[in-house]
């Protein structure tokens, strides 16, 4: 195992939240990409408000699958029951 080759990967990769935007950016790039050269407002125009209607986005996608599954199960118990 190459340790040296390990480290240079794990540093490499490694991210932190950054203090303005609250996105990951890779600590070796040293800045981050999404908010800078922004302002405050926006920073929230155009990264907080597209993030959290994705973060909606992916919610509502969920809970289709989920009624989607009910309805799939309740159809296996109700076949089950007719024979
Ligand atoms: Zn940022």
């Amino acid at each position: 195992m190459n340790i040296k080759k390990l480290w240079n990967s794990y540093w490499s990769e490694r991210t932190q939240v950054c203090m303005r935007c609250g996105m990951r950016y890779k600590i070796r790039i040293g800045e981050c990409r999404f908010c800078k050269g922004k302002s405050n407002g926006e920073i929230i125009e155009q990264i907080h408000i597209p993030y959290s209607e994705e973060l909606e986005d992916s919610n509502k996608l969920g809970n289709y699958f989920f009624i989607i599954g009910i309805l799939l199960y309740a159809g296996a118990i109700s076949t089950f029951f007719w024979y």
